[in-house]
């Protein structure tokens, strides 16, 4: 940011109208704030490091509090309202903020990326590094984009201010002056010509760097999460860099399924293993042990299809935690491939040990059918007698009961 010449004559024209020996005994100490309010952006616009920091942190960064925003009034502000009111009328109140409230210091644009992670990288947290390319404040000229000795030359668009005062509509029949930036010059007021350009970074002030960035996903983190690298963003001279923000998005997983701080998973076993019970590791988790199971709990016990066993603490890790989900398994049984047991006496010794059928259904007449033992559901509900979809149907049905009625 350059604060042309009028507006520093402006600023020192501030102070002195301000000064509290020329204000009113029960004026005074408001004189007070304001004309060192006065003085201090009158420091700020004639010293360049100050600006600088200026630039960067703002108004905060002068009053000894660290804390962003808790500075007085924005030397944007001070400027503004002195242009606004005219130099007749003094110097007008400084509110907190001011008017349109505080401006914060200028920060470039955040990058927001996705970044696919692992259920296990999840599970276990991890560190990634990462080559990446961005812009950086030219190390020769320290991105003033000429040669050491040169002089820029001033921006002929602009006067060398740049900005340019325009007219903009604020309302209807309402029109203020208002100062927009130079398109030519991009702000700065000048620029260097072709011979006086540093060579590093052609006068434009950055270039472009390789640079290995390291994020950390901590374990138990979640599908959504922002991991924020402050400041990583590219550099733009003058300006506070915008940071690099990473959301996870936590890839479909083989054999997991998460719901919070829980896992689920199915359990397969076969129908002997049902029955009969195992004792062997049934799945890797996702920190690579096996997790062995032994049934049955009690003797006599068997599993079912779609039978639920709740394995507490064996879910995600939290954050910050050591405390842990649950794993849920569902019961799958692997029932055996057609054609088994082709001898008969198998299956007949077979039946004897298993239960018995429920007794026979008692009916006068018995059909013996026919059917289709690769039928599936999805076709449940496709057949329509009278053809046209079931909604029609509905309605005749809806119209017939009408006329009956009447
Ligand atoms: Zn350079
Ligand atoms: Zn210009």
């Amino acid at each position: 940011m350059q604060w042309p010449p009028p507006e520093r004559r402006l600023i020192s024209m501030a102070a002195l109208a301000s000064h509290p020996d020329k204000a009113a005994e029960d004026e005074r100490e408001a004189a007070e704030v304001k004309f060192k309010a006065v003085n201090q952006a009158y420091e700020i616009l004639y010293d360049d490091e100050k600006r600088q920091i200026y630039d960067i942190h703002g108004m905060s960064a002068f009053d000894g509090s660290g804390r962003p925003g808790a500075g007085g009034p924005d030397l944007d502000d001070i400027i503004n309202s002195m242009f606004g009111m005219g130099m007749g009328g003094g110097m007008p109140g400084f509110g907190p903020g001011g008017p349109g409230g505080p401006r914060r210091p200028q920060k470039g644009p955040n990058e927001e990326q996705t970044y696919t992670v692992s259920l296990e990288d999840l599970y276990k947290g991890r560190t990634v590094k990462f080559a990446s390319t961005k812009n950086v404040i030219c190390s020769l000229c320290k991105g003033r984009g000429g040669k050491e000795r040169a002089t820029p030359k001033k921006c002929s668009t602009c006067g060398g201010q740049g900005h340019k005062e325009t007219l903009m509509q604020i309302g209807p029949g309402l029109v203020t002056r208002a100062m927009a930036e130079c398109k030519v010059c991009e702000g700065s007021g000048q620029f260097y010509q072709t011979k006086d350009k540093c060579k590093k970074c052609k006068g434009k002030r950055v270039t472009e760097e390789r640079k290995l960035l390291e994020i950390y996903i901590p374990r138990g983190a979640k599908e959504g999460e922002r991991i924020v690298l402050e400041g990583e963003g590219d550099q733009i001279p003058d300006v506070e860099p915008g940071d690099i923000i990473f959301q996870l998005d936590e890839a479909e997983h083989e054999t997991f399924r998460r719901s919070g701080g829980d896992l689920h998973a199915d359990l397969d076993i076969t129908l002997a293993e049902a029955l009969c019970g195992f004792s062997r590791v049934v799945l890797t988790h996702l920190d690579g042990r096996g997790i062995e199971l032994v049934h049955p709990k009690k003797p006599g016990d068997i599993l079912r299809p779609g039978q639920v066993l709740k394995i507490a603490g064996e879910g995600m890790p939290f954050k910050r935690s050591e405390a842990r989900g649950d794993l849920y398994l569902t019961v799958q049984i692997k029932f055996p491939e057609d054609g088994w047991a082709s001898n008969p006496a198998v299956l007949d010794k077979l039946r004897d040990m298993l239960p018995g059928p429920e007794p026979p259904i008692e009916a006068e007449t018995i059909d013996e059918v026919d059917y289709d033992p690769k039928a599936t559901m999805d076709d449940f509900g496709a057949k329509d007698a009278h053809g046209g979809s079931a909604w029609e149907d509905e309605d005749e049905e809806e119209g017939g009961a009408q006329c009956a009625a009447q």
